[in-house]
């Protein structure tokens, strides 16, 4: 355990180091940008001591995996996000210990996370997943609304008892205009957000940048990064 909290330490300084040095080549303060790190795959145990080592925001993807975790880390005091796609038979667990969701992306959703958090009497910040290879009025393959529905998405969680409306977050995309250019991915997602602004200027989350690209996503004018595999591993298969 103490060498894996070792190597967890020194892969959260070079994490660290590279967010730091992506705020200073974009002339914006370090305190801009929060680190949220992706613990899905791995177990309890690390986001204990990722905890012991100053992570306040994690993150996981599926809500069988999350729960549990969540519960064996309920003493300590963390910020849980769930990033995932959500089914909505999942939303009442998943309500009773996330305090914020990225990946909202359609309406339905939008009212049963509203009756979960009403119920369980919490506050659910919730960010609109966008899919930027996404035709007109349909959904990314891996979640996320095409970007003609942000509009309507943003005035039903502004408008449901229960849900704060947090801003945006996207996923760069395999597919389309913007497969492999993660650069004018995320800053086309800026755009939303200044547009999404105009009409609710607390929304201002802008989450947006894994492993791989985290100094695109801060350059574009991130607030919040996404990083699992840099900080824990090269995970076993899928998720
Ligand atoms: C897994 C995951 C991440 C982290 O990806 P890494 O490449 O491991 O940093 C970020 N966002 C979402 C939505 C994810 O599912």
């Amino acid at each position: 355990m103490k060498d894996r909290k070792t190597e967890l330490a020194a892969n959260l300084a070079r994490v660290e180091e590279r967010i730091s040095a992506a705020c200073a080549a974009a002339g914006r303060a370090r305190d801009e940008v929060t680190l949220i790190v992706v613990t899905k795959t791995y177990p309890a145990s690390d986001v204990r001591l990722l905890h012991e080592l100053g992570v306040r925001h994690v993150a996981e993807n599926r809500d069988q995996d999350a729960a549990p975790k969540a519960a064996a880390c309920a003493d300590l005091s963390l910020t849980w996000h769930f990033v995932g796609q959500l089914q909505t038979n999942k939303v009442r667990s998943v309500a009773s210990y996330a305090e914020v969701v990225q990946s909202v992306d359609r309406i339905k959703l939008v009212s049963a996370l509203s009756a979960a958090a009403v119920r369980a009497e919490r506050e659910l910040t919730c960010l609109i997943q966008v899919a930027l290879d996404a035709e007109s009025g349909e959904r990314g393959a891996r979640g996320g609304t095409a970007p003609d529905g942000i509009e309507e998405l943003a005035t039903a969680v502004a408008g449901s008892p229960g849900l704060r409306l947090g801003g945006l977050m996207t996923v760069a995309p395999l597919a389309g205009p913007y497969a492999g250019r993660q650069q004018a991915a995320f800053e086309r997602l800026l755009e939303f957000s200044s547009r999404l602004r105009a009409d609710h200027p607390a929304a201002n989350m802008v989450s947006a940048g894994m492993s791989a690209d985290l100094e695109d996503a801060v350059k574009a004018g991130a607030t919040h990064v996404r990083v699992g595999t840099a900080v824990l591993g090269v995970r076993p298969s899928l998720g």
